[in-house]
């Protein structure tokens, strides 16, 4: 599918204030009238299309390339849209939306029936719902005054987009406009979490607000698996259907090595060494690469990637992982070698769920 010319809306940084509703007045036009806008989140760019609207829903399947038993995130601009999408909103959740909205946390309610279309629940009894943090993102759905399906604004298996760039090489031709608002800045995907019938905060997709967090606002959670993208991808959390998919995988074949930090780099050197003498094209995803030249630098990668500036640092990982994986697509990369270097903790959790994931699960441990 192609054909459609897909309009670029740019909202500059400085831009006056009148020119920036201008534009996004268009862009939520599109969205009442049935159109798919791609825009800015604090997560990833989304791809929105009224939430009520069947045919409008269906081409975000199409577009995206995604399988139908997927559903989607409804994206709103205020509490009491949350409320008009569901049957009734527990206390755990009111307080759960009270204390993150508006910001990373996608929280799943019981849907109102009629309230969206059934496809974008895939057929379910729940419906997900997000308010989210980026001022564009809430002006455009408050403009729209409609209720905002929008999954990630990629092709469905490639990694979530942060630019709009990555949008336009994921979607142009396939989509009616996308609002540029600059680099998103949590860089994953929102939490998904929903309450059990005990009270407990399930989290069924780790994100920008951690388990961490979650508990330190007195919330009861319910524990969650070691390796949560292992437990997903093998059905542990068949009430998130997404979790299921290899998502976010880039074309080349990508190990993580996780372990003490000379035994991971010297681990890493020694396939890299391997791939040279096979003439494979390399990469390698590092926390803190030793500058150029140094004697621990890696040697033969044809691409060496910071993913932080210091061992550890996952917020500046997270924010950084899926233009990593594009850009050694980019760079027609065959194998990826990624430094586990981070604690499973905070959003290092999330981090290590999406490169986990991205891997397909091939983690080496030195
Ligand atoms: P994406 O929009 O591509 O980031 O994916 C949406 C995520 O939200 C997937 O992992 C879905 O499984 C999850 N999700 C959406 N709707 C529901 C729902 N009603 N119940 C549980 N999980 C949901
Ligand atoms: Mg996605």
């Amino acid at each position: 599918m192609s054909g459609i010319r897909t309009k670029l809306w740019r909202i500059e940084q400085h831009r006056d204030a009148t020119g920036l509703r201008e534009q996004l007045l268009e862009a939520s036009a599109r969205l009442r009238a049935g159109g798919l806008v791609a825009f800015p989140t604090e997560t990833v760019y989304g791809l929105g299309a009224d939430a009520r609207n069947a045919d409008a829903v269906e081409r975000i399947f199409a577009a995206k390339g995604r399988p139908s038993d997927n559903p989607l995130i409804v994206h709103v601009a205020s509490i009491a849209a949350a409320e008009a999408l569901a049957n009734e909103i527990g206390p755990v959740e009111r307080r759960l939306m009270e204390t993150f909205w508006p910001g990373p946390l996608t929280v799943v309610l019981p849907v109102r029936p009629g309230a969206v279309s059934p496809r974008v629940t895939a057929g379910l009894d729940t419906v997900a719902v997000r308010l989210p943090a980026h001022d564009i993102a809430r002006e455009l759905i408050a403009l729209a005054d409609v209720p905002v399906a929008a999954p990630s604004a990629n092709r469905s298996g490639r990694p979530s987009p942060t630019l709009a760039e990555h949008v336009r090489e994921d979607l142009n031709g396939r989509i009616d406009g996308i609002v540029d608002g600059g680099a998103a800045d949590v860089g994953l995907e929102s939490t998904v979490a929903m309450v059990d019938p005990d009270g407990a905060v399930r989290v069924l997709r780790p994100g920008g607000v951690s388990a961490e967090a979650l508990a330190a606002a007195g919330f009861d959670v319910a524990p969650a698996d070691a390796d949560d993208a292992a437990a997903e991808d093998a059905g542990a959390a068949p009430r998130s259907p997404g979790v299921k998919y290899t998502h976010y995988a880039p074309k080349g074949r990508l190990c993580v090595v996780e372990g003490a930090p000379e035994a991971v780099r010297a681990s890493i050197q020694a396939r890299l060494d391997a791939d040279a003498a096979e003439g494979a094209r390399t990469a390698v995803l590092a926390f803190a690469p030793a500058p150029p030249g140094a004697a621990d630098a890696y040697r033969g990668a044809h691409k060496l990637i910071a993913l932080a500036d210091a061992p550890g640092d996952a917020a500046t990982a997270a924010n950084r992982l899926y233009a990593a994986l594009r850009a050694c697509d980019a760079a027609r990369i065959e194998r990826l070698y990624a430094e586990g270097l981070v604690e499973p903790t905070g959003l290092g959790r999330a981090f290590l769920n999406r490169l986990r994931k991205a891997a397909g699960h091939r983690i080496v441990t030195v």
